[in-house]
């Protein structure tokens, strides 16, 4: 933490305020789900995908040059957002060109999942638990791929009516095909006009102006702008890669930062001191 101090007031009003004014917001891959396991990378909703059978050789080693084109612009310190945006989209926008070209089945997502090394971080079930327990809305804001990531929360038996997914989802023919993406595209930088477009959304949560934001990309920050009348917010964020050169700009943009973190540890503490008196 930067400021303690600003982190304690930040909560005692948000606690003053009563856990029914509270929202969660939080990003999917490599904040819910864990960054690596056992010393080895754990997968996104695209390399889920990527590694299935649902995915022939060829397009696989193509995928796997993207990821490896891509990743390492995605977390570089040294380029400005404004550099990485059009790169992001170029990434998103092969990669999704290519998934739709392998005529995925819809049946096939959920058997890709399962298959997967897809796992959410430690604790899960105590999150996802307590947010449906206490009624406090979860909304899980992801660049990743709807579908993919509804299958994995589904199959940990986390998928509770508390909980509102936007991110982007595929859309199938009537043979149950992949035949292109749906909406706009969201990746990693444009999380903001994302938040914009469902205004629906907010405007039915404007009686919980609190807000518990949690990303490991400093595009997640955006997540909430589309929150009404916000008042308080708290920001968690997991550094999970390029720790000492990604620190200090972490620092000055998330309220707490955890650092090669794997559980919920915190953001359950900090749940369960916010609905402690309930
Ligand atoms: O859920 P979240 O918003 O974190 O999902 C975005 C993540 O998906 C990015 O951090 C990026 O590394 C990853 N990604 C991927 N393959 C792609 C595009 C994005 O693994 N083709
Ligand atoms: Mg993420």
């Amino acid at each position: 933490m930067k400021d303690p101090q600003r982190v304690q007031e930040i909560l005692q009003s948000m606690l003053k305020a009563g856990s029914n004014t509270l929202q969660v917001i939080s990003d999917f891959d490599m904040t819910l789900t864990r960054f690596s396991y056992n010393g080895k990378r754990c997968p996104t909703c695209h390399n889920i995908l990527d590694n299935s059978k649902a995915i022939s050789n060829e397009c696989r080693l193509k995928l796997d040059h993207l990821l490896e084109t891509y990743y390492p612009i995605e977390i570089d310190t040294s380029r400005s957002v404004e550099e990485k945006l059009p790169l992001m989209v170029e990434w998103w926008t092969k990669a999704h060109d290519l998934l739709v070209e392998q005529k995925i089945k819809k049946d096939e997502l959920a058997q890709a999942v399962h298959e997967s090394d897809a796992m959410l971080r430690e604790g899960y079930e105590l999150f996802f638990d307590r947010l449906h327990e206490q009624s406090i809305p979860l909304l899980i804001f992801s660049a990743g791929i709807g579908d993919i990531l509804e299958e994995v929360i589904r199959q940990a038996n986390v998928f509770h009516p508390n909980v509102k997914v936007i991110s982007n989802y595929m859309d199938f023919d009537e043979s149950g095909t992949l035949r292109a993406f749906k909406g706009e595209l969201i990746h990693i930088y444009n999380k903001r006009e994302g938040a914009l477009l469902n205004t629906d959304h907010f405007m039915e949560l404007r009686s919980k102006p609190n807000v518990l934001l949690m990303g490991d990309s400093l595009g997640d920050l955006d997540m909430a702008d589309g929150v009404q009348d916000m008042k308080n917010i708290l920001k968690i964020g997991y550094l999970n890669d390029k720790v000492e050169e990604r620190k200090q700009s972490y620092l000055d943009s998330y309220d707490i930062v955890l650092v090669n973190d794997e559980s919920l540890e915190i953001p359950i503490a900090v749940l369960h001191y916010l609905t402690s008196n309930k």
